[in-house]
């Protein structure tokens, strides 16, 4: 298991569902571990006496209070973007102001985030992203401008891997398929469905992210970097 003693890890988004899976990864593993959350006050509150993690209310749509939150941490050695919003349908009569909100929460905060958490970053440290498997694939009506968002984050990786390259910092997206949580719960109604479009026929775990998570933040995951991580269950394969 990689050893996180020590580090200072933040993670924006960890209240429930894969923030929260990483969260308790991160701190099972020595990490000094904070999180933020926007409106899951008693769950956050939960998850920090679990695993003795420090909860921040810090809503990702809000850029002044986003970037405040990374530059209160200091020097990171691991930042981990899950904050995501999820708005599906009729793109002819989805709400404007709602789609906006997301590419706020979905596109804007990873980018500033990663931005403010690299200007003191300490070397070799990692910036990861929880992206979809959407940026690849959206295999059904209703979920174009989510797959905006989701694509999006392949630009910004690719790019900011070169930016803090020299550093040894790498910046890298996972990319889920369908995992249980309260976005999508594994008996959700949308469930078999995403499963006939998968060669493993399930909903994933968020430990399984998690891990993956790990994986890239650890030691062996330095030469990974300005990649996308998929892990979907062969979803997009
Ligand atoms: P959930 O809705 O279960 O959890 C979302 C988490 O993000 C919560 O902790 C929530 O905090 C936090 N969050 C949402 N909006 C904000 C905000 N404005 N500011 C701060 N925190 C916020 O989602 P999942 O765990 O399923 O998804 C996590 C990430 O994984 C997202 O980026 C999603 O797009 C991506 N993903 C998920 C997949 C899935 O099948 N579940 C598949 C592919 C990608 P609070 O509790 O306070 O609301």
């Amino acid at each position: 298991m990689s050893d996180f003693t020590g580090k200072n890890v933040l993670v924006l988004g960890g209240s429930r569902g894969i923030g929260a899976a990483i969260v308790r990864r991160f701190a099972k593993g020595g990490g000094k571990v904070a999180f933020t959350y926007a409106g899951s006050k008693d769950a956050a509150a939960a998850l920090a006496a679990e695993t003795g993690g420090e909860a921040i209310r810090a809503d990702s749509a809000d850029r002044d209070e986003l970037v405040r939150t990374v530059a209160d941490r200091g020097k990171l050695d691991v930042i981990i973007i899950n904050a995501g919003a999820l708005v599906l349908g009729d793109p002819l009569t989805l709400d404007a102001d709602a789609i906006d909100r997301m590419i706020d929460i979905n596109v804007r905060a990873p980018y500033h985030a990663s931005i403010e958490a690299a200007r003191r970053m300490n070397d070799n440290g990692r910036i990861i992203v929880i992206g979809s498997v959407n940026a690849d694939r959206m295999p059904f009506a209703g979920g174009a401008a989510y797959a905006l968002t989701k694509s999006a984050i392949q630009g910004m990786v690719r790019g900011l891997a070169r930016d803090f390259g020299e550093r040894g910092i790498t910046v890298n997206s996972i990319q889920p398929g369908p995992t249980d949580s309260d976005m999508n719960p594994a008996d959700g109604p949308m469930a078999a469905t995403m499963h006939s479009f998968m060669a493993i026929k399930r909903h994933a775990r968020a430990d399984e992210i998690a891990e993956l998570a790990a994986y890239i933040a650890g030691p062996h995951g330095a030469m990974i970097t300005g990649s996308m991580q998929t892990i979907d269950g062969g979803f997009g394969a």
